[in-house]
This record gives C-alpha cells, structure tokens and sequence, in this order.
C-alpha cells in the first residue's frame, strides 16, 4: 500500500494540471492513493506562490469532483507554511475545512526564502552551521505547536548542497525527540533527488534518528506537474525499508493509520 500525499495543481501557482489530471496519473502508476497539498498562505506575504484563503471553496469544490471520478481514495490536505506566531492562525483556518491532513513546512528563515536559489547566497553570508541551527529550530517550533500532521521535506535546509562540515546529529536528535513527543509525521519527499543536494528529504541519518525515536513516515513525491506524481518513490521505500521502517501512515479526517508499505 502506497499513498503519494505531496502534491501540487494548477491551484498552487508554481505547479500545473488538475486534480483530474493527477488521480488519472495515480491510476496509471499504481499508486494506491493520492492527496493534494496545495501551498496556502494565510498571512501578508510578498510574492510566494500560494493559494489565498478566498481560494479555499474553489479548492475543496474541485477536490469533491475529483474524489467522485476516482477509483482510488483520493485526499484533501493543504501544504502551509510555519512562521514564527502564526501556528494559532493555522490552526483556526484548517479548523474550517474537511483536510485529510495538513502539511507544515519551513520554507523561511525570516523574509529569506531558503529554497529560493537566487538567494542561496546567505548561507555563506550567515554561515552554514548557524542557518542549519535557525531552520531546525523552526522546524522544532512547528512541530511543538501540535498544528500540523506531517512534517515536509524535513532537511529542506541542505537544498542547495550545503552542509556543515561538523556533527550536527545532536541537532537531528534533538527534532526527533519534539516529533515523536508532539506524534508529527516525517515526510519522505523525493523532489530533493531533482535538487542540488541529490538526496531525499530526509537524509538517510536523519531517517535512520527519526526511526529509532519511533516517529512515523509518509510519502511525498511533491510533484509540481501530473507527470512527477510518484517520482522518487521507489528511491524513498528502498531507503525506508533499509532504516527499518514496515509501514506508513495514511490519513483520513486528520485521524492517522498505519498501513505496511509494499
Ligand atoms: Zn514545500
Ligand atoms: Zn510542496
């Protein structure tokens, strides 16, 4: 059983095709089931593509037709962005939405947009090691604030191939520990193989931490385009499967289950 929860449609601004187009897509690859994860913002913001929340019935009206053309379970969840005191915020929009699930991601340190390779600048500016101790930080934030299910791209932070040239696994360890006490899923998110960094999102020693600290997976290929949907995903069970790991979980209402991985 394998179920893609990382997706983006036309409604996300950076991505295209529709839900139609996807749930076609999932039957052809065999992927069991799908969700979408569209980027919502509900806060003032510069120029990020995401979706505003006057998109939402629009959004939840299309997932409905999709969901009653398919054969196979398809999903509703949302992809939002963590900020520093906005956690409250989320919790009380996605309170007023039927979501399967919501994704938390940290995709800013301050107004910099670490994924933005036009500004991949600041790391060495900032420094490698003190911009991996603000992100981790934030992502310790996100998952304590009890808000989100899942965790996305959870090492989002070496995109652009940086890293740190010491031990940083007491970092690692120190996340797993807030996951597992705040019960949020790791992502495994295959759009890090297309990147710089060349590897999954997370590391291998990140999952293998997140493993023995008992944190639960999910599977995202965060396709930006039908024919991404399930890319990497055979790359993100090989390394799943060699951690430890037997099973994934699958949401419906926010409730989570945990089914073998095949
Ligand atoms: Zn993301
Ligand atoms: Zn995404």
């Amino acid at each position: 059983m394998i179920a893609d929860y990382h997706n983006h449609t036309s409604f996300s601004f950076d991505a295209r095709g529709s839900m139609e187009e996807y749930v076609v897509k999932a039957q052809e690859k065999g992927i069991n089931e799908i969700g979408f994860s569209d980027h919502m913002l509900i806060h003032e913001s510069k120029n990020y593509p995401r979706m505003t929340p006057e998109t939402m019935p629009a959004y939840v009206e299309n997932f409905r037709r999709a969901q009653e053309s398919s054969k196979l379970p398809v999903k509703l969840g949302v992809e939002m962005d963590f900020m520093p005191g906005n956690a409250e915020k989320v919790r009380e929009f996605v309170s007023q939405f039927p979501f399967d699930y919501v994704i938390g991601s940290v995709h800013c340190i301050g107004d910099w947009e670490i994924d933005n390779p036009d500004q991949a600048q600041e790391y060495m500016k900032r420094g490698i090691m003190q911009v991996y101790e603000r992100y981790f930080a934030l992502v310790k934030q996100l998952c304590a604030s009890r808000v989100f299910d899942i965790l996305a791209h959870p090492d989002l932070v070496k995109i652009h191939g940086y890293k740190p040239d010491c031990d940083f696994s007491y970092i690692l360890n120190d996340v797993a520990k807030t996951m597992a006490q705040a019960d949020v899923c790791a992502e495994i998110d295959m759009r890090g193989l297309t990147r710089p960094c060349k590897e999954v999102y997370p590391s291998e020693q990140f999952l293998k931490i997140l493993r023995a600290h008992g944190v639960s997976i999910t599977f995202g290929s965060d396709s930006h385009e039908p024919d991404e949907l399930g890319r990497g995903l055979s790359e993100g069970l090989r390394l799943a499967k060699k951690v430890g790991y037997t099973d994934a979980c699958m949401f419906d209402h926010r409730i989570k289950r945990h089914e073998r991985i095949a």
